[in-house]
């Protein structure tokens, strides 16, 4: 990490200049077998990886229209060029969206299109050749699946699910990433993403008890498995050990204790996040999501609230309903979704963003706060990629950007924009979503956070800005990582429920 360097800030933020292969050889560790094969996947590249590889594109482009639309529409119009924060980083021009999507787009000609197959050369399209495979890996791992390329594009044209549906054919041939297939299986064989085995988990909970009671004198709790509960709190695993995380679970604790809520994490279901969206794999985000629904039925919950994490929002907010039966639209020919219908108290939202949560008490009178107790910070807010641009919240348009901005606004004194350019469904991603949160992509995720400490750093000039809170577990460990290779203090990012706990004054109820 030490010869990593943080690029220049632009005095205009213009279209870089290009540096074609800049990033050709930055390429994320490749899993090994066991980690393949644990996930079903082949332990290594197959021996007839080419034919097996344009078969899985061929399924992939029947089962998802979407992704054919995508293939076909694009007029290179070049309003995405430069709206991705990896090619501002890199200028490395595979890294627009547009060239991105080409990649694929290629070799979809070739193989799917007339025109392709009889005169490859005139419509540029390429063979999938072994280079070209390398290629994808590449830069196929060079998106975090933001969506922001897709806001700007007049035919909506989503790179994230190009980069899903590369990742998904690459792991069928043998060809995965290791960051993220090790983590999935850790989430299969322990539980969670970190691996952290029960017993830790309960030890860390009791500690946090210790904690909080020493720091307020009152007996704020972290109930795990006690069934019966009203709310099973399903957060990233992150939050219970890592700096900032842990204080934002803090923060949620303190605000069931403060509504009297009784609540119960679980040891089942102790992970949030779902890795099986970064490689665009059904069976792996099913399965993972299915964890959920089991503890939910084991522990009897009436409502399921979701942590601050931005891709398990988006999976909880937009999937779970058909993964697992949580929310409207739950198979009706699975027994065990409608048990799990019939079991939710449907005069809350489910599921429900702890944000959300707070806010409902927030507005119910259920909550009282001392703002000044957050006086020491000039906040701002970053939105994360994934609640900005693949989900909402609350019952109005645009509540996802909103209510995170109006529970900060509600428990501190001193809040800042960044630029509009750079915040709601414009905010440029940290730099390390989309399964790249790993040392081995550490050049791409330092270059991928310019955009970001380029505005965060107006806001500190101009404003005094020396906090920024977010919503996200990847976006806080992104940024405590390459905060300090800009030249800021690691500690200025932090959770919305961090600044909750801060202030929020706890009675005996
Ligand atoms: S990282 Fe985001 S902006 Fe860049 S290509 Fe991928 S989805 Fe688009
Ligand atoms: S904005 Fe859309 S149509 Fe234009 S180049 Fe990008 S993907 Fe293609």
């Amino acid at each position: 990490m030490a010869d990593v360097a943080a690029p220049p800030y632009r005095t205009i933020p213009i279209i870089p200049a290009l540096k074609p292969g800049s990033m050709e050889g930055v390429k994320s560790f490749v899993a090994n077998n066991k980690i393949n094969e644990a996930l079903g996947f082949p332990g290594q590249l197959v021996d007839d990886w080419h034919d097996k590889a344009i078969a899985k594109m061929g399924e992939l482009l029947t089962k998802y229209r979407s992704l054919k639309v995508y293939m076909d529409a694009c007029v290179h119009c070049g309003a995405c060029s430069d709206k991705c924060h990896y090619f501002i980083g890199t200028q490395d021009p595979k890294n627009m969206p547009v060239a991105r999507q080409d990649l694929m787009r290629s070799v979809y000609r070739r193989y799917f299109t007339l025109p392709g197959k009889l005169l490859p050369k005139l419509v540029g399209a390429r063979d999938l050749t072994r280079d070209v495979l390398d290629e994808w890996y590449t830069y196929f791992h060079q998106c975090s699946e933001c969506r922001r390329c897709s806001v700007f594009c007049p035919y909506g044209i989503d790179t994230a699910e190009v980069t899903m549906a590369a990742r998904e054919i690459l792991d069928s041939v043998g060809y995965g990433q290791k960051y993220a297939n090790e983590i999935i299986g850790k989430v299969h064989r322990i539980g969670n993403n970190l691996g952290l085995p029960g017993p830790a988990l309960n030890d860390t909970l009791e500690g946090l008890e210790e904690d909080v009671k020493d720091a307020t004198g009152i007996d704020v709790r972290f109930p795990i498995d006690v069934k019966g509960a009203e709310v099973l709190l399903i957060t990233p695993s992150a939050d219970f050990f890592a700096e900032p995380h842990i204080d934002s679970l803090i923060g949620y604790a303190k605000v069931f204790h403060a509504t009297g809520t009784s609540w119960t994490l679980s040891s089942m279901a102790s992970e949030a996040g779902n890795f099986g969206m970064f490689i665009g794999n059904y069976d792996q985000l099913r399965k993972i999501a299915l964890r959920i629904r089991e503890a939910a039925l084991e522990l009897g919950v009436k409502r399921i609230v979701v942590g601050e994490c931005g891709h398990a929002w988006r999976v909880a907010y937009s999937f779970w309903n058909t993964l697992t039966g949580v929310g409207d639209g739950a198979d009706e020919t699975d027994r065990f979704a409608q048990m799990l219908q019939k079991q939710l108290d449907h005069r809350y939202k489910q599921p429900m963003h702890i944000c959300e949560f707070t806010w409902d008490m927030i507005g119910r009178g259920a909550l009282s706060f001392n703002k000044e107790a957050n006086d020491k910070h000039i906040i701002t807010f970053h939105d994360s990629c994934n609640v900005a641009r693949g989900s909402r919240m609350g019952d109005f348009a645009g509540g996802q950007f909103e209510i995170p901005r109006n529970i900060i606004k509600a428990v501190a004194n001193n809040f800042v924009e960044m630029s509009l350019e750079t915040t709601r469904e414009q905010t440029f991603c940290c730099g390390g979503g989309g399964g790249l949160l790993t040392d081995d992509l550490m050049d791409l995720r330092v270059k991928g956070a310019l955009p970001r400490m380029e505005v965060l750093q107006q806001v500190v000039d101009e404003h005094g800005v020396n906090f920024m809170a977010t919503i996200c577990a990847i976006c806080k460990a992104q940024f405590t990582k390459v905060m300090p290779i800009y030249g800021f203090d690691r500690r200025m990012v932090g959770g919305v429920h961090q600044l909750v706990s801060n202030a929020i004054i706890l009675g005996d109820k």
